[in-house]
């Protein structure tokens, strides 16, 4: 899975590692980074290794060199992994890819590639279903069906997003026929914060949100001063970028982070702006039309100064969203 990985990464994985070793094979799950708190309940994550824990990357490093098959899920591009690409990328076992994000590097032998699909969970529900010529019943059990719901729903941001279409709701009617509790999946994720996260989310709404009703853009700055002084961890400014679209004509919103030296950017936007190409063109990222993320390592006020420089040139396309 990609780095500092989301619900839909995590829970991919998971499912697919549970659906793997229920035919008998031996796996093994790697993230390249640490994850939020409020995924640490899904099923089988605590088998989980994280490559960066200086305790835990030899153990990787050597499952890696003695794997037949490399299944790389939610990312499509070897630097997601940070620095665990270059191992993955030497590594000899067989790549195989399962992904639905935009303009793939080709990597991996073998391509379950689709970015119609809402959520690499969706792939790994239909990749089942595929392989088990449509019967499921003994096979997804409610652990499995959690853990690619997780996935889907917040890939679609609760099922609201663009990305939903009756596949996705007939693939989680699927789940939801093993018995699986959804709503509880619901509150452990979204319900589920130390109130730390909601007093944060207070201060960067009431004293960080910039509206430029111009551009029809909305952005925030998170710099590390901030973030130490509120004790925010990784997963705690997950999901702020969306509040920007709240705003009403705004059809596009950012969040820079400033950490450990590096500015980490999320984009969301609305309609036809793709800010895919926004942040592939300026900020060294990708993803998906209305949801990406970029890097940068000039200081963060650059960083500003940069972004708002370059919404000129697509001020055009962000006045004509409807
Ligand atoms: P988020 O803002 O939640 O970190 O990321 C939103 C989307 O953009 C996700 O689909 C994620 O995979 C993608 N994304 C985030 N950061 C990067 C990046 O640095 N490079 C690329 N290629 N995609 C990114
Ligand atoms: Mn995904």
């Amino acid at each position: 899975m990609h780095r500092d990985p989301d619900a839909d990464a995590l829970g991919s994985s998971l499912g697919w590692a549970r659906y793997l070793s229920g035919k008998g094979h031996s796996v093994t799950i790697i993230s390249p980074t640490d994850y939020a708190a409020n995924l640490r309940w899904l099923p089988g994550v605590q088998e989980v290794l994280v490559y960066e824990k200086a305790g835990e990357q030899a153990v990787c490093k050597k499952k890696i060199d003695e794997a037949t098959l490399i299944c790389c899920l939610d990312f499509s591009a070897l630097s997601r992994l940070k620095d665990l690409g270059k191992v993955v990328q030497e590594a000899k076992a067989v790549k195989m890819m399962i992904d639905h994000h935009l303009e793939p590097e080709n990597f991996a032998r073998w391509m379950i590639w689709d970015t119609h699909a809402a959520a690499t969970a969706q792939l790994i529900y239909s990749t089942i279903k595929i392989i088990e010529q449509g019967d499921i019943t003994d096979i997804i059990d409610i652990p499995l069906a959690e853990c690619l719901y997780a996935g889907i729903m917040t890939d679609t941001g609760s099922f609201r997003h663009p990305n939903v279409t009756p596949e996705v709701h007939l693939a989680v009617a699927d789940l939801m026929r093993t018995g699986m509790d959804t709503s509880r999946v619901h509150r452990m994720i979204y319900d589920n914060a130390p109130l730390s996260r909601l007093q944060f989310l207070g201060y960067v709404l009431s004293q960080k949100l910039v509206v430029l009703p111009e551009f029809r853009t909305a952005y925030m700055v998170l710099t590390e001063e901030e973030l130490i002084r509120f004790n925010s961890s990784t997963g705690e400014t997950e999901g702020i970028v969306n509040y920007g679209l709240q705003v009403e004509n705004v059809v596009m919103s950012a969040l820079f982070i400033e950490r450990k030296g590096e500015v980490k950017i999320s984009f969301r936007s609305v309609g036809t702006f793709s800010v895919r190409d926004l942040a592939s063109a300026h900020f060294s990222g990708g993803g998906h039309k209305n949801a990406s993320g970029g890097r940068s390592d000039i200081p963060v006020t650059n960083t500003i100064k940069k972004f708002l420089e370059i919404l000129p040139s697509y001020k055009e396309e962000l006045l004509k969203v409807e």
